[in-house]
């Protein structure tokens, strides 16, 4: 195995949202390829055509690219390829390692009840059956099991796991109608898929030890398995609507971004030392499926707001900008022709204390607000008639400001509470009031910096000119 180029796969199943599990598996997998040099693939399983919709495998083609974590080749989707699975069972038939089964509905109960009352799996009659003695009546394919022994599972992450092939059922391969069913399916195509690692959801361990039956039975060598914990809410147990969220939809709803996702679903499960931030580059450099724990992982919110918050730090305004603007469609917010130009402005001067583009969203309307802005009653208290004065005079010092800086614009008005002979505490809250509106801004210097200083000046002139 170890020649060969690593070759990892995400199967999802399009039946609804992307869930958070789904996406660490996802990102786990292009991890291990990008990290070996191999490729990571994607195979929609679509064969619950109930319950597969386009819709859903849109979700997955979304969140996918959302989480940057595009696969190297287009995607194959499994129920186009029944005609595959079909040949595989008949080349079992045809090796002797599974055989047609033609117990009927009241058989098999009865053989279901004797089983349960004997404590062992159902067998059927027919395992054993010579092919002469075929009735002309409907059949199933099912996998001929060893009866002694042990399947073990050399998993990556949990160790050696050993199934006595005695409690293993013969599990069916193809229905009555000639359909493959699940493990068949999984097993065929990611054999030829050229899959060498299944990392995937614990949930699936059992399967492993049919699906190698199945490897077994078609000549084929099993791939490296690797099953990871799942994902706990907060208090340990599974996770849940309650938690929060479990889409990844909801994570870039709720204003997330997809590098916080990839760091913080990178640690969630397995770590680097004590690093908790890292680039995408760093991941793949140090990622190994060995080193993914065995325990289930715990969301940790606090985790990821602060992961989200050092990203939104780094980002480019100009893409927080159109990030932001779309929250604040969403919210509805009347929004004029050069709301970019002003968030990509305002960004900078607001977005430390920001955990989400949400809450920059919030941090930024008092930027978006058109003049002249309407002061809450708090606001038109703080302007009596002595504190319009000053801030008259104020408005006349920052016009001839020589520069428009967070620095200049500080010393500035300090210098000018100082003339004034009174502290800036004095002119602060009515400068904010009459700059913001009552909405949350930055300091005064990031305020007037923020608007730029056509917009502060003219946000001045309105207050001042409100009666008193
Ligand atoms: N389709 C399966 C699921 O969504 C995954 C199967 C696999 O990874 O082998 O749970």
């Amino acid at each position: 195995m170890s020649d060969r180029p690593v070759v990892t796969r995400i199967a999802p199943s399009p039946t609804g949202a992307m869930h958070i599990g789904t996406a660490r598996t996802a990102l786990f997998n292009w991890l291990y390829a990008r990290h070996t040099g191999g490729k990571f693939l994607l195979r929609i399983e679509d064969t619950d055509r109930e319950r597969s919709t386009q819709a859903a495998v849109q979700v997955i083609f979304d969140g996918l690219a959302w989480l940057g974590l595009e696969a190297d080749e287009t995607p194959v989707f499994q129920a186009a390829r029944a005609d595959r699975h079909k040949l595989a069972a008949d080349e079992m038939l045809a090796r002797g390692s599974a055989y047609r089964d033609y117990m009927t509905p009241d058989e098999l109960e009865v053989e279901r009840a004797l089983a349960r009352a004997e404590g062992r799996v159902v067998r059927s009659p027919w395992r054993d059956a010579s092919p002469n003695d075929a009735p002309d009546r409907p059949f199933v394919v099912r996998l001929k099991c060893p009866l002694e022994g042990e399947t073990l599972i050399d998993d990556q992450v949990k160790g050696l796991v050993r199934f006595q092939n005695r409690d293993l059922d013969d599990l069916i391969l193809l229905r009555t109608d000639g359909t493959p069913t699940y493990n068949l399916a999984v097993v065929v195509d990611d054999h030829e898929m050229g899959v060498t690692h299944v990392i995937r959801g614990d949930d699936h361990l059992n399967n492993a030890a049919r699906q190698t039956l199945i490897y077994q039975g078609l000549g084929w060598t099993p791939p490296v398995w690797a099953h990871l914990p799942l994902i706990h809410g907060p208090d340990g147990t599974k996770l849940s609507k309650r938690h929060g969220a479990q889409a990844v939809s909801e994570f870039s709803d709720m204003g997330y971004l997809p590098e916080a996702m990839r760091n913080y679903l990178t640690k969630l499960g397995w770590g680097h030392g004590d690093d908790e931030i890292f680039s995408d580059r760093q991941a793949i450099d140090w990622f190994d499926i060995k080193d993914v724990v065995s325990a289930p992982a715990r969301l940790d919110w606090a985790k990821l707001n602060h992961l989200n918050n050092h990203y939104l730090r780094l980002a480019d305004p100009a893409r927080l900008a159109k990030l932001v603007a779309d929250v604040h469609k969403s919210r509805d917010w009347p929004l004029h022709d050069d709301h970019i130009a002003v968030l990509e402005r305002v960004i900078p001067h607001v977005r430390d204390g920001a955990k989400t583009t949400l809450e920059l969203a919030d941090a930024t309307v008092f930027a978006l607000k058109r003049r002249p802005l309407e002061l809450p009653e708090k606001a038109r208290d703080l302007l009596s008639e002595e504190t319009r004065g000053r801030l008259g005079r104020l408005r006349e010092v920052l016009a001839a400001a020589p520069a428009w800086d967070v620095s200049a614009l500080e010393a500035l008005n300090r210098q000018f509470a100082e003339s004034e002979g009174v502290g800036l505490g004095k002119i602060g809250p009515a400068l904010r009031a009459a700059l913001s509106g009552g909405s949350p801004a930055p300091d005064l210097a990031g305020a007037l910096v923020a608007l730029g200083k056509d917009e502060s000046l003219g946000r001045l002139d309105d207050a001042l000119s409100l009666g008193g």
